[in-house]
Protein backbone atom coordinates (compact mmCIF):
# COMPACT_ATOMS: atom_id res chain seq x y z
CA UNK A 1 0.00 0.00 0.00
CA UNK A 2 1.64 3.56 -1.04
CA UNK A 3 2.22 5.32 2.00
CA UNK A 4 2.62 9.19 2.56
CA UNK A 5 6.39 9.17 1.38
CA UNK A 6 5.06 7.11 -1.77
CA UNK A 7 2.28 9.20 -2.27
CA UNK A 8 4.76 12.41 -2.21
CA UNK A 9 7.18 11.25 -4.73
CA UNK A 10 4.27 10.17 -7.30
CA UNK A 11 3.53 13.89 -6.65
CA UNK A 12 7.29 15.33 -7.62
CA UNK A 13 7.55 12.49 -9.89
CA UNK A 14 3.86 14.08 -11.82
CA UNK A 15 4.77 17.35 -11.50
CA UNK A 16 7.81 17.50 -13.97
CA UNK A 17 5.04 16.18 -16.77
CA UNK A 18 2.22 17.93 -15.40
CA UNK A 19 3.36 21.03 -14.20
CA UNK A 20 2.27 23.89 -16.70
CA UNK A 21 1.43 21.17 -19.43
CA UNK A 22 -2.20 21.49 -21.19
CA UNK A 23 -3.92 18.50 -20.75
CA UNK A 24 -4.87 17.42 -24.38
CA UNK A 25 -6.85 14.31 -24.02
CA UNK A 26 -8.56 13.01 -20.99
CA UNK A 27 -9.85 8.64 -20.98
CA UNK A 28 -11.70 7.05 -18.13
CA UNK A 29 -11.46 3.43 -19.47
CA UNK A 30 -14.04 2.23 -16.49
CA UNK A 31 -16.79 4.04 -14.40
CA UNK A 32 -14.66 4.67 -11.57
CA UNK A 33 -12.62 3.22 -9.00
CA UNK A 34 -13.80 2.95 -5.17
CA UNK A 35 -16.27 5.03 -6.39
CA UNK A 36 -17.23 6.59 -9.66
CA UNK A 37 -15.59 8.54 -11.63
CA UNK A 38 -17.21 12.55 -11.30
CA UNK A 39 -19.47 12.49 -14.57
CA UNK A 40 -17.95 15.50 -15.52
CA UNK A 41 -14.11 14.87 -15.03
CA UNK A 42 -13.25 14.45 -18.84
CA UNK A 43 -15.16 17.66 -19.53
CA UNK A 44 -13.45 19.32 -17.14
CA UNK A 45 -9.85 18.35 -17.46
CA UNK A 46 -9.67 17.99 -21.05
CA UNK A 47 -8.01 21.45 -22.71
CA UNK A 48 -7.06 22.61 -19.19
CA UNK A 49 -3.92 24.12 -17.98
CA UNK A 50 -2.45 22.30 -14.98
CA UNK A 51 -1.63 25.11 -12.78
CA UNK A 52 0.50 23.31 -9.96
CA UNK A 53 0.73 19.80 -8.04
CA UNK A 54 0.46 19.35 -4.42
CA UNK A 55 -0.29 16.60 -1.23
CA UNK A 56 -2.53 16.51 1.39
CA UNK A 57 -2.41 13.44 3.38
CA UNK A 58 -2.16 10.41 1.20
CA UNK A 59 -4.27 12.50 -1.14
CA UNK A 60 -2.43 13.49 -4.76
CA UNK A 61 -3.42 17.27 -6.03
CA UNK A 62 -3.43 18.55 -9.76
CA UNK A 63 -4.72 21.87 -9.84
CA UNK A 64 -5.85 23.60 -13.07
CA UNK A 65 -6.98 26.82 -14.72
CA UNK A 66 -11.00 25.63 -14.28
CA UNK A 67 -11.50 26.41 -10.77
CA UNK A 68 -11.10 22.91 -9.80
CA UNK A 69 -8.21 20.11 -8.37
CA UNK A 70 -8.41 16.73 -9.67
CA UNK A 71 -8.11 14.96 -6.18
CA UNK A 72 -6.58 11.16 -6.68
CA UNK A 73 -5.76 8.49 -3.83
CA UNK A 74 -3.97 5.41 -4.87
CA UNK A 75 -5.56 2.92 -2.56
CA UNK A 76 -4.02 -0.27 -1.77
CA UNK A 77 -2.47 -1.01 -5.23
CA UNK A 78 -2.62 2.72 -7.31
CA UNK A 79 0.49 3.93 -9.34
CA UNK A 80 0.73 6.42 -12.19
CA UNK A 81 1.98 4.26 -15.24
CA UNK A 82 4.58 7.00 -17.21
CA UNK A 83 4.70 6.91 -21.02
CA UNK A 84 3.07 2.95 -20.66
CA UNK A 85 4.54 1.38 -24.21
CA UNK A 86 0.81 -0.36 -24.05
CA UNK A 87 -2.43 0.10 -22.20
CA UNK A 88 -3.61 -2.58 -20.07
CA UNK A 89 -6.91 -3.92 -18.55
CA UNK A 90 -5.81 -2.21 -15.36
CA UNK A 91 -4.86 1.45 -16.84
CA UNK A 92 -8.14 3.02 -15.90
CA UNK A 93 -7.85 7.08 -16.73
CA UNK A 94 -5.17 8.48 -19.03
CA UNK A 95 -3.92 12.16 -19.48
CA UNK A 96 -2.69 13.24 -22.50
CA UNK A 97 -0.64 16.47 -22.38
CA UNK A 98 -0.25 19.01 -25.06
CA UNK A 99 3.40 17.68 -25.83
CA UNK A 100 2.46 14.41 -26.28
CA UNK A 101 3.35 12.41 -23.12
CA UNK A 102 0.89 9.74 -21.58
CA UNK A 103 0.35 8.98 -17.63
CA UNK A 104 -1.82 5.89 -16.98
CA UNK A 105 -3.40 5.57 -13.74
CA UNK A 106 -3.26 1.57 -12.99
CA UNK A 107 -4.61 0.29 -10.22
CA UNK A 108 -5.90 -3.59 -10.07
CA UNK A 109 -7.34 -3.87 -6.80
CA UNK A 110 -9.42 -0.07 -7.84
CA UNK A 111 -9.82 0.91 -4.20
CA UNK A 112 -8.30 4.14 -5.30
CA UNK A 113 -10.34 7.18 -5.95
CA UNK A 114 -10.37 10.11 -8.27
CA UNK A 115 -12.68 13.37 -7.81
CA UNK A 116 -12.84 16.93 -8.59
CA UNK A 117 -12.71 19.63 -6.08
CA UNK A 118 -13.50 23.49 -6.32
CA UNK A 119 -9.98 24.94 -5.82
CA UNK A 120 -10.57 27.63 -3.55
CA UNK A 121 -12.28 24.73 -1.37
CA UNK A 122 -9.96 22.62 -0.86
CA UNK A 123 -9.98 22.54 2.98
CA UNK A 124 -13.61 21.75 3.42
CA UNK A 125 -13.92 18.59 1.19
CA UNK A 126 -15.41 16.44 3.34
CA UNK A 127 -12.35 14.11 3.96
CA UNK A 128 -9.92 17.06 4.10
CA UNK A 129 -11.95 19.03 6.45
CA UNK A 130 -11.23 16.18 9.24
CA UNK A 131 -8.16 15.58 8.87
CA UNK A 132 -5.23 16.75 11.44
CA UNK A 133 -2.06 18.56 10.53
CA UNK A 134 1.04 17.25 7.79
CA UNK A 135 3.34 15.19 9.41
CA UNK A 136 5.88 17.18 8.00
CA UNK A 137 5.84 21.31 8.23
CA UNK A 138 5.54 23.61 10.75
CA UNK A 139 1.69 22.61 11.78
CA UNK A 140 2.60 19.14 13.79
CA UNK A 141 4.00 20.51 17.25
CA UNK A 142 4.49 18.74 20.81
CA UNK A 143 1.79 21.48 22.04
CA UNK A 144 -0.64 20.07 19.23
CA UNK A 145 0.02 16.43 20.52
CA UNK A 146 -0.39 17.39 24.01
CA UNK A 147 -3.67 19.20 23.61
CA UNK A 148 -4.78 16.68 20.97
CA UNK A 149 -3.46 13.47 23.01
CA UNK A 150 -4.64 14.55 26.69
CA UNK A 151 -6.67 12.29 28.80
CA UNK A 152 -6.75 9.71 26.28
CA UNK A 153 -6.27 6.20 27.13
CA UNK A 154 -5.60 4.67 23.72
CA UNK A 155 -2.69 3.93 22.78
CA UNK A 156 -0.33 6.26 21.79
CA UNK A 157 0.45 4.11 18.31
CA UNK A 158 -3.46 3.79 17.83
CA UNK A 159 -3.64 7.64 18.19
CA UNK A 160 -0.92 8.36 15.86
CA UNK A 161 -2.67 6.72 13.59
CA UNK A 162 -5.92 8.28 13.80
CA UNK A 163 -6.16 10.90 10.55
CA UNK A 164 -7.92 13.34 13.16
CA UNK A 165 -4.12 13.73 15.32
CA UNK A 166 -2.11 13.59 12.63
CA UNK A 167 -2.68 13.38 8.95
CA UNK A 168 -1.28 10.39 6.58
CA UNK A 169 0.85 8.78 9.16
CA UNK A 170 0.37 5.20 8.47
CA UNK A 171 2.22 1.87 10.11
CA UNK A 172 5.53 1.86 9.43
CA UNK A 173 6.08 5.07 10.25
CA UNK A 174 4.24 5.52 13.31
CA UNK A 175 6.38 2.25 14.64
CA UNK A 176 9.31 4.01 13.10
CA UNK A 177 8.82 6.91 14.76
CA UNK A 178 8.17 5.77 18.34
CA UNK A 179 11.20 3.84 18.20
CA UNK A 180 13.69 6.65 17.43
CA UNK A 181 11.69 8.85 19.78
CA UNK A 182 12.24 5.43 22.19
CA UNK A 183 8.52 5.36 23.54
CA UNK A 184 6.73 2.34 23.75
CA UNK A 185 4.07 1.75 21.83
CA UNK A 186 1.16 0.61 24.74
CA UNK A 187 1.78 3.57 26.74
CA UNK A 188 -1.59 5.45 27.05
CA UNK A 189 -1.48 8.76 24.82
CA UNK A 190 -2.29 10.28 27.19
CA UNK A 191 0.21 9.71 29.76
CA UNK A 192 2.86 10.28 27.21
CA UNK A 193 5.22 13.15 28.71
CA UNK A 194 6.33 16.31 27.45
CA UNK A 195 9.54 15.96 26.86
CA UNK A 196 8.75 12.34 24.96
CA UNK A 197 6.55 14.25 22.84
CA UNK A 198 9.44 16.93 22.38
CA UNK A 199 11.17 13.81 21.13
CA UNK A 200 8.37 12.35 19.25
CA UNK A 201 7.67 15.21 16.59
CA UNK A 202 11.29 15.56 15.38
CA UNK A 203 11.69 11.65 14.81
CA UNK A 204 7.87 11.59 13.01
CA UNK A 205 9.17 14.69 10.59
CA UNK A 206 12.73 12.49 10.23
CA UNK A 207 11.30 9.55 9.36
CA UNK A 208 9.42 10.85 6.61
CA UNK A 209 11.65 13.01 5.26
CA UNK A 210 14.26 10.33 5.36
CA UNK A 211 11.39 8.04 3.09
CA UNK A 212 11.25 11.13 0.77
CA UNK A 213 14.73 11.22 0.02
CA UNK A 214 14.96 7.87 -0.60
CA UNK A 215 12.04 7.93 -3.32
CA UNK A 216 13.44 11.03 -4.77
CA UNK A 217 16.54 9.26 -5.13
CA UNK A 218 14.83 7.18 -7.47
CA UNK A 219 12.92 9.63 -9.48
CA UNK A 220 15.53 9.67 -12.59
CA UNK A 221 14.31 6.01 -13.39
CA UNK A 222 10.60 7.66 -13.85
CA UNK A 223 11.71 9.74 -16.50
CA UNK A 224 12.52 6.35 -18.94
CA UNK A 225 8.95 5.63 -21.00
CA UNK A 226 7.18 2.63 -18.64
CA UNK A 227 8.23 4.26 -15.30
CA UNK A 228 6.01 4.00 -12.82
CA UNK A 229 5.16 5.83 -9.74
CA UNK A 230 4.19 4.79 -6.12
CA UNK A 231 6.51 2.13 -4.68
CA UNK A 232 10.00 1.97 -3.49
CA UNK A 233 11.99 0.09 -1.36
CA UNK A 234 13.00 1.31 1.89
CA UNK A 235 15.50 0.22 5.11
CA UNK A 236 13.31 0.27 8.46
CA UNK A 237 14.94 -0.10 11.96
CA UNK A 238 11.80 -2.47 13.66
CA UNK A 239 8.95 -2.38 10.95
CA UNK A 240 8.69 -6.26 9.62
CA UNK A 241 11.93 -7.11 11.75
CA UNK A 242 10.53 -9.44 14.18
CA UNK A 243 13.11 -11.48 15.95
CA UNK A 244 16.44 -9.56 14.70
CA UNK A 245 18.43 -7.39 16.87
CA UNK A 246 17.62 -4.03 17.65
CA UNK A 247 20.36 -1.80 16.16
CA UNK A 248 20.60 0.25 19.05
CA UNK A 249 21.16 -2.04 22.00
CA UNK A 250 21.42 -5.70 22.58
CA UNK A 251 17.73 -6.69 22.64
CA UNK A 252 15.16 -8.15 20.37
CA UNK A 253 12.47 -6.62 18.71
CA UNK A 254 9.46 -7.78 19.33
CA UNK A 255 5.92 -7.74 17.33
CA UNK A 256 2.40 -7.27 19.25
CA UNK A 257 -1.37 -6.40 17.51
CA UNK A 258 -2.48 -3.46 18.10
CA UNK A 259 -6.04 -2.64 16.58
CA UNK A 260 -5.81 -5.35 14.37
CA UNK A 261 -2.33 -4.47 12.76
CA UNK A 262 0.99 -5.43 14.30
CA UNK A 263 3.59 -3.13 15.85
CA UNK A 264 7.24 -3.98 15.89
CA UNK A 265 8.98 -2.37 18.37
CA UNK A 266 12.49 -3.29 20.69
CA UNK A 267 10.61 -3.52 24.20
CA UNK A 268 14.30 -1.97 25.56
CA UNK A 269 14.92 0.59 24.38
CA UNK A 270 11.02 2.39 24.31
CA UNK A 271 10.01 2.74 27.33
ZN1 LIG B 1 16.72 -1.68 21.54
Amino acid sequence: MPELPEVETTVRGLARILDGARLARVVTRREGLRRPFPADLVQVLTGALVTGLGRRAKYGLVHTDRGQTMVFHLGMSGRWRIEPEDLGLHDHLILETGAGQRLALCDPRRFGSVDLVASDSLEQWPQFAVLGPEPIGAALTPAHLKAALAGRTASIKLMLLDQRIVAGLGNIYVCEALFRAGIDPRKAAGKVSGAALVRLVPAIQAVIAEAIAAGGSTLRDYAQPDGELGYFSKQFDVYGREGEPCVRCSGTIARIVQGGRSTWFCPRCQK
